[in-house]
């Protein structure tokens, strides 16, 4: 359950509303505390890359690292707490990550 912190500026606003709009920005918080947040997010899951493409932004010689496992679980975990709908894995080359379909997997069942 949300919980929405309205500050005493917005009570008194609120509450010199005729009785038609207050049922209108009622009936627009409740709507926004059920849904999902929409909101497209992605995470580098690993610098590593065995491509070279001349746009890159990370140095070779950097594509070395990846996230630790419990660190993505943890950030998924936020994500769906934060009841996030889109996720995107990337990279470098998110599929050179060794727990990349552990990570997947992971994924479909949260
Ligand atoms: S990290 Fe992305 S942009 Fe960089 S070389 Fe790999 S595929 Fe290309």
């Amino acid at each position: 359950m949300w919980k929405i912190k309205i500050t005493n500026e917005a009570r008194n606003d609120f509450n010199r509303l005729d009785k038609g709009m207050k049922n209108q920005v009622l009936k627009g918080m409740y709507k926004v505390s059920q849904n999902p947040l929409p909101t497209p997010n992605g995470y580098g899951i690993t610098s590593k890359c065995n491509e070279r493409c001349v746009h890159c932004y990370i140095p070779h010689e950097n594509k070395v690292s990846d996230i630790e496992p419990d660190l993505f679980y943890d950030i998924l975990n936020q994500c769906k707490n934060m009841k996030l709908l889109h996720l995107t894995l990337s990279g470098g080359e998110s599929m050179l990550h060794k727990k990349f379909c552990d990570f997947l997997q992971k994924m479909q069942r949260i």
